[in-house]
């Protein structure tokens, strides 16, 4: 069977919508909300969608995430809300991911909820980085009365959310969507501008920035130390990725995709990433793809669904197996793996390699930035107070250039709290600053 890149969850048609949300128990002690890093009045804005006050419920979810067609369609419910809804002791859990996708889809096509700009007079805050964390600082913090203004190094915003995951999971309509509520907030965009060495943090507190956000996460592949894996036939999951979003928005050729029609790809990992590799290269034309992994189906780090959702559409998993050896064909394509499937060896042919065993920060910032400590593997240190302060004063981070977050909902909650961290850290230098001015003024007038 072909697959496309055309979203493969269905949403909701208005009544059944409707039908779910009034199977909600309202509970006083809501678990699910327990279940959720944001900690999304789950509840609540169910409730308002029972009764069909559509704008309502989206006012409350607006109160605690800024990307809620994201969230609906790509958080790990089963893990999260959905695994603690008192409703799957008995096998049916309300689906809320899929309810809080049609709120914010139907509020969008239906333009209901029209944020009020609020005027910008609690300072100017500089975002590096436009995936999850950047976009729900900046979303946060000019509700608060920030001028915020992010700068991107892509032609568009979005990072992981454009050009990580794919368009059958995440549509790419969807995140811009997304992106514009934010920017009618009145966040700038800066599109194009890497911030590094011609761009330094510095020049932003020169420009007259109070605080800079570094949320630029983990661009840099990690590697395993295999005979071949150099070899160009082997790819990066998030370069892979990269490609195909690329390709799919029209911006890069199909040659330049690199994993082509009939191809033998196996994929090394088994988290997320991983999956969406493997069903992205299916989607490319692949007649045949293979997930290896070093430990068995209760170690990965996948969630169960999309695991399951891989197996349907034809990828096999091969468990408790490493890659020892990849031999090349010729200059740019492989002919054939070693693999030891718990100790045992065989040979297999194969087209491609697409790595998938994690990724780390990329130096380019700290290494032009005086006062920014890391640790040994190159992850930015922050501190608890003010939440997300880097070494260096004024310049906070968080996501995945952290270390701390691991799925989009965990950095959303983590960047939720540098917001606070931040906003405390300006007000307070703020009222310093005007207490010394009024110091020296009334020193003149004496
Ligand atoms: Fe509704 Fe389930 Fe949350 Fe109870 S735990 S309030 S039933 S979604």
């Amino acid at each position: 069977m072909t697959y496309n890149f055309k979203e493969v969850n269905e949403s909701y048609t208005l009544a059944e919508a409707i039908r779910e949300a009034q199977r909600c128990l309202h509970c006083k002690v809501p678990a699910c909300k327990k279940g959720c890093p944001v900690s999304n009045d789950i509840p609540e804005w169910i409730a308002e969608l029972a009764k069909g006050n559509f704008g309502n419920a989206m006012g409350i979810i607006n109160g605690r995430s800024n990307l809620p067609s994201v969230c609906g369609r790509v958080c790990g419910h089963e893990r999260q809300c959905e695994g603690s809804c008192v409703l799957g002791k008995q096998g049916h859990h309300i689906n809320i991911g899929k309810l809080e996708r049609f709120v914010a889809d139907f509020d969008s096509d239906a333009g209901l909820t029209h944020e009020a700009i609020p005027e910008k007079t609690r300072g100017r805050i500089a975002v590096i980085g436009s995936g999850p964390s950047g976009l729900t600082i900046a979303g946060d913090l000019s509700r608060q009365g920030f001028a915020v203004e992010i700068f991107e190094m892509e032609s568009e915003p979005g990072g992981v959310l454009m050009y990580g995951i794919p368009e059958y999971r995440l549509p790419k309509d969807v995140v811009r969507r997304e992106i514009r509520k934010i920017e009618n907030l009145g966040v700038v965009f800066h599109l194009n501008t890497t911030i590094g060495e011609n761009y330094p943090i510095d020049s932003l507190f020169k420009q007259g920035f109070d605080a800079v956000f570094i949320g630029t996460g983990t661009g840099v592949a990690k590697r395993l130390d295999i005979p071949g894996l150099s070899h160009p036939g082997v790819r990066q999951a998030i370069r892979f990725l990269r490609r195909v979003s690329l390709y799919e928005s029209g911006f890069m050729s199909r040659d330049e995709v690199i994993v082509g029609n009939d191809d033998r790809v196996y994929v090394v990992g088994c988290g997320n990433t991983a999956i969406d590799a493997a069903r992205t290269a299916l989607r490319m034309g692949s007649k045949e793809v293979t997930v290896v992994y070093h430990r068995d189906i209760t170690h990965m780090k996948a969630l169960r669904s999309e695991y399951e959702d891989a197996v349907k559409e034809g990828v096999k998993f091969l468990w408790n197996t490493t890659i020892t050896n990849v031999e090349a064909l010729d200059e740019y394509r492989l002919k054939q793996l070693t693999l030891n499937t718990s100790g045992v060896e065989s040979v297999v042919p194969v087209d491609h390699v697409v790595m998938a065993v994690g990724s780390a920060p990329a130096s380019r910032i700290v290494s032009s930035t005086g006062g920014i400590e890391v640790d040994d593997k190159g992850y930015v240190l922050t501190r608890d107070n003010p939440y997300g302060m880097t070494s260096r004063k004024g310049v906070f981070a968080g996501g995945d250039v952290t270390n701390r977050p691991a799925t989009v909902v965990h950095a959303m909650r983590d960047a939720k709290q540098v917001a606070e961290g931040i906003a405390r850290y300006v007000d307070a230098i703020k009222l310093m600053e005007s207490i010394n001015n009024a110091t020296i003024s009334k020193k003149e007038n004496e």
